[in-house]
């Protein structure tokens, strides 16, 4: 087993597909003990319960305020209030602006809120991690998530005008939206494509690159041929319940 690992809970673009779920994955550094929940999104309570026992958790991470990445954060609340028997510390939340001021569930007791921004760093257990706002409306956050050996870059949601070397070097794995094909490309897209995808990796010197949130009515091998082609390096699909060791 490798120390660290990432599971994909969801990773339909923008909203699920049919029988799928939104973005959201398990990240887990299993020297420290680890467990990290990034993004939230509806579908990925249901899965992330096939791979851990969420009051577990390490802490969760959210990268923006899209539904796409954080609404099952509610079913969280709901399932620890009241049916899971809630019986630790509050659990480390860092969230992008704009979310908690949407939850309707009380979050006291609960969840130990800490808003962040581009630029910002933070530790849950043992893992670092250090965000960058992308090019995608609004505030959208990257995160570099590593550990003392490997390093993992999530683009969360952007368009192609952000670079994904801002998460910095060494990147083991890139986890990088790629959310339609090149025909679907334009000036003020807010989202990338497969060949972007592979484009932003590569400069970022990433040794492997792993493709997320495909809209469900996209051919998904043509996002996987594109962000080949241009990454020139390993490159798989995110599916959920499918893992990667880093
Ligand atoms: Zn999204």
């Amino acid at each position: 087993m490798s120390p660290l690992t990432l599971t994909v809970l969801g990773c339909d673009g923008s909203h699920p597909g049919p029988g799928g779920a939104g973005s959201g994955y398990l990240v887990r550094h299993w020297d420290s003990g680890t467990a990290l929940w990034v993004d939230a999104g509806p579908g990925t309570f249901a899965s992330l319960q096939r791979f851990t026992d969420p009051l577990s958790l390490s802490g969760i991470v959210l990268s923006h305020q899209h539904d796409d990445h954080w609404s099952d954060l509610a079913a969280f609340l709901t399932a620890a209030r009241w049916t899971l028997g809630f019986d630790r510390d509050p659990l480390p939340v860092l969230a992008a602006p704009g979310i908690r001021s949407r939850l309707v569930e009380e979050t006291d007791g609960l969840l130990d809120w800490r808003e962040v921004g581009d630029g910002d760093g933070g530790r849950i257990g043992g893992l670092r991690m250090r965000f960058s706002r992308t090019d995608h409306p609004p505030v959208t956050l990257g995160m570099r998530i590593e550990s003392d050996r490997e390093v993992l870059g999530y683009s969360a949601d952007s368009g192609p005008g952000w670079a994904m070397s801002e998460l910095g070097p060494d990147l083991d794995l890139a986890l990088c939206e790629a959310t339609y094909t090149r025909d679907h490309e334009s000036t003020d897209a807010i989202h990338m494509s497969g060949r972007e995808a592979g484009r932003i990796a590569r400069e970022a010197g990433a040794r492997r690159l792993v493709v997320t949130h495909r809209w469900a009515k996209i051919p998904a091998a043509a996002v996987l041929q594109e962000a080949a082609d241009a990454f020139a390096g390993p490159v798989g699909q995110a599916e959920v319940g499918r893992g990667f060791s880093l």
